[in-house]
């Protein structure tokens, strides 16, 4: 009998998750999967900043190579720029990217999962490359560490936030509120620990710094009462504060200008762009305005099936975080599991998608922040701790992330969640 056919796109947080835990529920035998990614390493996003404010190089000790990984599971990886899709005929067009002047293929799939994140759109704010710096991916972070440690920042005002992100709507839960955010997790950890960095190298410190969001309040997903402290505290520290700016105009040498007619002044600009699905998704029947996949809580397209997402690719991902990545692909390998009859329905139904915003942040100084909410679903949980504790927790989940390849047991994610919650 044919094997049936799983194709996995990315093979980042989402798409590597996906890949090893479907191996608990399907051997070789009964399942190929497939990895598609055009990068064979992962990198550890959410640590750039750690690295960063060491005056390390992210990509020395950020990296996990994913091939291995997958070969020893009995699963495959194939080095590819994933070109379309064509849901119907149930074809991936792939470019094998190894070296330039391959010829491009197609791949057929019985079950497809979309974990191919988002593009972070810096080249649609004019003036980025020139003025801009940001965190994240290595050539960003390690741009921003040799501004840093060689000199080029000169002690003026610096300002750090999100340019507007536009969420579609054709489909998405009804659950899910509008954001104007994609992520203001990053912002947030960003002044906090550049804040540090600044005092300990007597540069300045929170008074240098002016957090910014497009939205009506900075990370609002976190809740009204967790923005109220974080707000707060950041107040009480020294930072400057705008909102409601909805997007970025443009840079410029001398500051950032906003489509409401505001502007900040600021030497250095550290800036989230908006997360904008790949081009490709967008148009198809699978997708919405924006090119988001659509799902239901299971994960899974309701019009077709046998596509499914998980991770920043997936509508149903507001806030753009890896912990609700983490949560949706658990979720996928299991709804498939089912579908292939290793799992019944009860179990594999025994979590569906209810999104949480957990997230560990770095705050300079060895101290950290925890977030756990779910009140801007409608849920009653707005948890914000601050200490060592919680850094210890996010310096604790990469090192634990890295010994386990990638697979973090569901528990696991779990334990982190209670420990944040009750320590
Ligand atoms: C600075 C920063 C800090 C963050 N900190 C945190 C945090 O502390 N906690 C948290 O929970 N989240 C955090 N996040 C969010 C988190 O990084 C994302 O939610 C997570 O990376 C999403 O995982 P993913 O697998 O869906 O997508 P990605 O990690 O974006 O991976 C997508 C994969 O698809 C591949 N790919 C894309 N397009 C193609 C193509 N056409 N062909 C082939 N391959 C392709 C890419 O190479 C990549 O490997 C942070 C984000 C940023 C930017």
């Amino acid at each position: 009998m044919a094997r049936t056919k799983i194709l996995i796109l990315g093979g980042s947080f989402a798409g590597l998750q996906i890949a090893r835990h479907l191996r608990d529920f399907m051997d070789s035998e009964a399942a190929e999967i497939t990895v598609v990614d055009r990068k064979t390493d992962l990198l550890f996003i959410p640590n750039i900043l750690l690295e960063l404010f060491e005056g390390k190089d992210p990509n020395a000790s950020l990296l996990l190579s994913v091939p291995p990984l997958l070969e020893k599971d009995g699963s495959r990886f194939i080095q590819a720029e994933v070109l379309g899709i064509d849901p119907d005929k149930k074809l991936v067009e792939i470019l094998p990217c190894e070296r330039p002047g391959s010829a491009s293929e197609h791949l057929p799939y019985d079950y497809l999962v979309i974990a191919l994140g988002n593009r972070l759109a810096f080249d649609k704010i004019e003036g980025f490359a020139e003025h801009g710096h940001t965190v994240t991916d290595s050539f960003s972070g390690n741009k921003l560490r040799h501004y840093l440690y060689d000199g080029g920042y000169k002690g003026g005002p610096i300002a750090i936030g999100s340019a507007r992100f536009h969420q579609g709507s054709r489909g998405q839960l009804d659950f899910i509120p509008v954001s104007l955010a994609a992520c203001e997790g990053p912002s947030l950890e960003t002044a906090f620990s550049l804040a540090a960095w600044l005092e300990e190298q007597e540069k300045g410190g929170a008074k240098n710094i002016t957090m910014f969001t497009p939205a009506k309040r900075i990370a609002e997903d976190a809740g009204e009462k967790v923005v109220d402290q974080l707000l707060d505290m950041a107040g009480n520290m020294g930072f400057g504060y705008k909102h409601d700016l909805q997007d970025i105009l443009r840079l410029t040498g001398e500051g950032i200008e906003f489509a409401n007619g505001e502007s900040i002044e600021a030497e250095l600009k550290i800036i989230f762009p908006d997360w904008v699905p790949h081009a490709f998704l967008k148009g198809l029947s699978i997708s919405d305005e924006e090119g988001f996949v659509i799902t239901n809580r299971q994960m899974r397209n309701p019009d077709h099936p046998e596509v499914f997402a998980a991770g920043d690719a997936a509508a149903a991902t507001v806030p753009k975080l890896g912990s609700i990545g983490h949560h949706q692909s658990f979720i996928v390998s299991r709804q498939i599991a089912r579908e292939m009859g290793f799992l019944d329905t009860e179990a594999a139904d025994e979590e569906l998608y209810n999104p949480e915003v957990i997230c560990y942040g770095d705050m300079g100084n060895r101290k950290g922040f925890y977030i756990h909410s779910n009140s801007w679903y409608g849920g009653q949980t707005q948890l914000l701790k601050t200490g060592r504790f919680y850094y210890d927790l996010k310096v604790g989940f990469k090192a634990a992330y890295f010994a386990l390849g990638g697979k973090v047991p569901h528990w696991q994610w779990k334990m982190g969640t209670w420990m944040g919650d009750t320590i």
